[in-house]
């Protein structure tokens, strides 16, 4: 058990950290080993309770935009040293990702990407459909125009990820409520100094919103307009099978993705188009659809047909908090000190979370510039300096 607790809020912290998800605990963690005493984290329901409890684990510096990339580059080294760092099993494993298209259109594309990612020393090949056997063996090639794999990508188990920096936290001094909702940000002449909680007030001069899904709502308490959008998104999980998969299978052309699990179950998901955006918290729905168990079941047996017959055992969904760019943002606002925000993160933050909760937490103590910040800034929206990544998958 993890000693959380359900009792009375502190009157006062160094910082307040919103949201008990993977970012919300990396952040805290991190702004609690540069020094800060007293750091709090608030989460509403409980720990992992958020999009973090409900997503594939999938991990990949396979991206097309240099912020992404060097993030999730930078987290995979941390996840290969997680394990040790935090001093508990996150069951991390590098099969790497195998990335395909059945679309000629997209080989440029992926052929540029590779290169980008090779600049930014990550070891990406592009492959011919042929070569994507030596790989996974029985993935039908048929259709495929190209594919990309990197040996260095891979999955962990969410829940571990998020229990392990929680008890790193508390290793730390930092205090995590559970089943505290923030009800209000509170801020004066242009700073932060505190929240409103359902346990009561407590007064800090730092905030930082790692909501996930519900950032948009957060920033929206002290004036600060996201442009987020949430989605739901749907996942399944299978009988359990002898290994036989390796890395984890993507396509660019129609969104599946698909792993095996250390435990052997097949763990997948596929986006679909027709999913509403929602911008109100009191419209998300993360009910299962068999509309999904069916399309997620067509797509695994056209790449897989040795699928056929496995039993599904169980389907979830949660929400991806999708910016317009399909990449996070970072940083603060202009006219309000101490307000950060960790968000946006689009359907990746699990595997862009560890280094942007470091990154974000020099920032914020430090106060020094970081590059990867400044460019994922809410800013870059209004000035039109934004590039949108176009490896969105899921
Ligand atoms: C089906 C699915 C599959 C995914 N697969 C992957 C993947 O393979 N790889 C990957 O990198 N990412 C994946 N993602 C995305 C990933 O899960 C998210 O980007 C990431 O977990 C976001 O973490 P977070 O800590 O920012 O937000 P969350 O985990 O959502 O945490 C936010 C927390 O804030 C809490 N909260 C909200 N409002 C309040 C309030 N008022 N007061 C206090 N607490 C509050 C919530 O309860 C929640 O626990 C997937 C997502 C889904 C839904």
């Amino acid at each position: 058990m993890i000693p959380l607790s359900t009792g009375p809020v502190p009157a006062t912290a160094e910082a307040v950290v919103i949201g008990g998800g993977v970012n919300g605990l990396c952040a805290a963690y991190e702004l609690a080993k540069l020094g800060l005493k007293r750091v709090v984290v608030l989460e509403k329901n409980y720990i992992g309770s958020g999009s973090t409890g409900r997503c594939g684990g999938g991990i990949r510096a396979q991206w097309t935009t240099t912020e992404n990339i060097r993030l999730a580059q930078e987290s995979v080294r941390m996840y290969e040293n997680m394990a040790t760092e935090l001093g508990y099993q996150v069951f991390f494993r590098q099969g790497g990702y195998l990335m395909v298209t059945e679309e000629e259109k997209h080989l440029a594309a992926m052929r540029d990407a590779v290169a980008l990612q090779n600049s930014c020393g990550v070891p990406t090949e592009f492959l011919q459909p042929q070569e994507c056997r030596r790989i996974v063996p029985d993935l039908d090639v048929s259709r495929l125009a190209g594919a990309t794999f990197c040996p260095e990508d891979g999955t962990a188990y969410p829940f571990a990820v998020t229990w392990g920096y929680a008890r790193a936290c508390l290793r730390l001094g930092v205090s995590i409520f559970i089943r505290t909702g923030v009800t209000a940000i509170v801020s004066d002449g242009g700073r932060i100094t505190g929240v409103q909680t359902d346990r009561g007030p407590i007064a800090a001069p730092v905030v930082v919103n790692c909501a996930g899904p519900w950032s948009r709502h957060m920033a929206a308490m002290v004036g600060v307009a996201l442009p987020n959008r949430q989605e739901r998104h749907e996942i399944m999980v299978s009988e359990s099978l002898k290994p036989f998969l390796e890395p984890m299978v993507i396509s660019i052309t129609n969104g599946i993705y698909f792993s095996q699990s250390m435990r052997g179950e097949i763990v997948g998901g596929i986006g679909d188009p027709a999913e509403p955006h929602w911008t109100d918290p009191g419209q998300f729905d993360t009910r299962s659809q068999l509309r999904f168990a069916v399309r997620f079941a067509k797509a695994l047996l056209a790449y897989y047909p040795r699928a056929a017959g496995v039993r599904m055992m169980r389907q979830w969904a949660g929400m991806y908090d999708v910016t317009p760019d399909h990449r996070p943002i970072l940083g603060g606002v202009p006219g309000l000190e101490g307000y950060w925000h960790i968000c946006g993160f689009s359907g990746h933050g699990f595997m862009l979370g560890p280094m942007t909760g470091k990154r974000m937490a020099k920032h914020i103590v430090s106060g020094e510039p970081d590059d990867i910040i400044s460019s994922l800034s809410l800013s870059r929206f209004d000035s039109g300096e934004t590039v949108a990544d176009a490896f969105v998958v899921g």
